[in-house]
């Protein structure tokens, strides 16, 4: 899921010497599969949480990112930070925000960071909008590509705070994931865990197996 391309509302550029504690760009481009400006705002996002964190990659949930969004730059914090759904310490929640919470449970220290607002010239607007209508010329795609490599090659040379918000903050911490037995769906036969299992007609059953009884309200 990518966005349109935006500029840097700030124009500061102090190139970034590249910190070996964090994973390389280029990794990170692997896992995700594409470049685009989601996965690079991620990756700067993920660069303030581990400075500001003082941690390096979680390895055992020691970290906990809380994402509000399940756009691009989810992959690059899951690659960064070492905070994975499948890990339990990435915490989805569906809100459509650019907002990230990360948290070191061992220290108690917690950042909020947020995207800044940020201006798209007129030129590039204008661009953006005959591709997505398909009225784009061959050179009007090749003009908003390079745009796009100008901006992101930018994007990674400034420090990360020229395009987030940092604030520290204090948050409740989320216990660690738990782990459940399962159950066996009395309808489809596959294991599920006991945590979200149903129960119908006195046998456990599976979400997708579950008839759903509402009133309608
Ligand atoms: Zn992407
Ligand atoms: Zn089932």
């Amino acid at each position: 899921m990518c966005e349109d391309f935006p500029n840097s509302g700030d124009s500061e550029e102090s190139p970034q010497a590249e910190d070996p504690t964090i994973l390389p760009f280029s990794e990170v481009i692997r896992f995700h599969g594409h470049l685009c400006p989601g996965v690079t705002l991620g990756y700067c996002a993920s660069k303030i949480a581990l400075k500001e964190l003082r941690a390096g990659r979680d390895v055992d949930e020691q970290l906990v990112a809380i994402v509000e969004n399940d756009a691009c730059g989810i992959d690059a914090i899951q690659a960064v930070t070492g905070c994975t759904l499948g890990k339990g310490n990435l915490i989805y929640r569906d809100y459509g925000k650019h907002v990230y919470t990360f948290i070191n449970r061992v220290t108690g220290d917690a950042i909020r960071v947020s995207l800044k607002d940020r201006e798209i010239d007129d030129s590039q607007k204008a661009l953006q909008t005959r591709v997505r209508e398909g009225t784009a010329s061959q050179d009007d795609r090749l003009a908003l590509k390079k745009l796009q490599q100008e901006n992101l090659d930018k994007m990674l040379a400034a420090p990360p705070e020229n395009y987030f918000h940092v604030k520290h903050v204090r948050v409740e911490i989320p216990e660690k994931a738990r782990l459940f037995g399962s159950v066996k769906c009395s309808k489809c036969g596959e294991m599920t865990a006991e945590s979200r299992a149903r129960v119908q007609n006195g046998n456990f059953v599976c979400i997708p197996c579950f008839d759903e009884y509402t009133r309608g309200w």
